[in-house]
């Protein structure tokens, strides 16, 4: 047998999914655009679609290492008011599990005491890596002391001081994200993520929108295709399909004289005009599919879904 040796190996390529939490007003927001671009952080609706609500994906090289980093927020977290409800503490506490690293990010003015931010945090087996924002304000005391509060309170916690505003400290952030992220193939295609982005967002914010407007199973009953994406000078027509297993539930979805689904078309529309930056002429059909489910795996196969 020829021995391995000597033969230079691949370096493994990394994916996972970073979840950035805290209150509002720290920064989380501004330290997205800086992590990802401005142009993907845009995706910020209220919508809790799945456990991962996706707000920017980055694929890329470092040191060598190929790798895709999927950011997520958990909206309980965000929105305060929610955080007694259980039911939406149990879905935080999910996607605190199902993430790879948690970026909470605090600021040098924010108190927490006994929080259920922070105590959720604690008991987390996730790696959590602080992110002090702001330091641009604050004197190297106050940081100074900041620090020593958090060393002591999580000591198993790696602190980052960081400016998200003047885009200080990204580096090291970026450095200690792709250390905690395991090897993984892509969780979505690269390849249509670089080549068509704009499919793959265009059909997360139908999606988005059809969780905002309807309840109970119908929004996971719902595959939502995007068949056609054409981009001219002036706008960008889109043509998407909607596909149900049932005609119930296609009637549910048009809502009475179409009145729904024109809701969401609405909706829809105007979020990807503010996130394309320019007119969208949308058009939405949809279309009873018994088997979608299969026919999924084809679309997949042809490039019309990423997931
Ligand atoms: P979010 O609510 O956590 O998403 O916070 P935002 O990203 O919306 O930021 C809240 C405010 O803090 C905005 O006015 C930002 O410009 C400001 N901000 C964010 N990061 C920094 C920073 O590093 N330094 C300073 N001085 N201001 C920041
Ligand atoms: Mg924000």
């Amino acid at each position: 047998m020829a021995s391995m040796q000597g033969i230079p190996t691949q370096k493994p390529h990394k994916a996972g999914f970073v979840s950035i939490v805290g209150k509002p007003n720290v920064g989380k927001s501004t330290l997205m655009n800086a992590l990802v671009g401005e142009r993907l952080s845009i995706i910020t609706s209220k919508a809790q679609t799945t456990r991962h609500r996706i707000l920017g994906i980055v694929n890329g090289t470092f040191e060598g290492t190929d790798f895709q980093l999927v950011y997520s927020d958990t909206p309980g977290i965000i929105c305060p008011q929610y955080q007694l409800q259980e039911t939406m503490m149990a879905a935080v506490s999910g996607s605190l599990e199902d993430a790879d690293v948690i970026l909470f990010v605090t600021d040098l003015f924010e108190q927490y005491e006994a929080e259920q931010i922070v105590e959720r945090l604690e008991s987390t087996a996730t790696p959590v890596l602080l992110l002090l924002n702001k330091t641009d304000l604050a004197t190297p005391l106050q940081l100074a002391e900041k620090q020593a509060y958090w060393q002591e309170r999580f000591p198993a916690w790696k602190q980052l001081p960081v400016s998200a505003l003047h885009r200080l400290g990204l580096e090291a952030v970026f450095a200690a994200i792709l250390d905690a992220i395991p090897v993984h193939p892509p969780y979505y295609d690269k390849d249509q993520l670089t080549d068509r982005p704009e499919r793959f967002f265009a059909a997360e914010i139908i999606r988005e929108k059809i969780f905002l407007n309807y309840k109970k199973e119908v929004p996971y009953s719902c595959e939502v295709v995007v068949m056609e994406f054409r981009e001219t000078e002036e706008l960008i027509r889109i043509q998407t399909e909607i596909f149900v297993e049932r005609t119930t539930q296609r009637i549910i979805l048009l809502g009475r004289g179409g009145e729904a689904i024109k809701q969401v078309g609405m909706q829809a529309r105007q979020e990807m005009e503010a996130f394309f930056q320019k007119q969208v002429h949308l058009e939405t059909y949809v279309r009873v599919e018994p088997d979608w489910r299969k026919k999924a795996l084809k679309l997949r196969e042809f490039g019309y879904l990423n997931d």
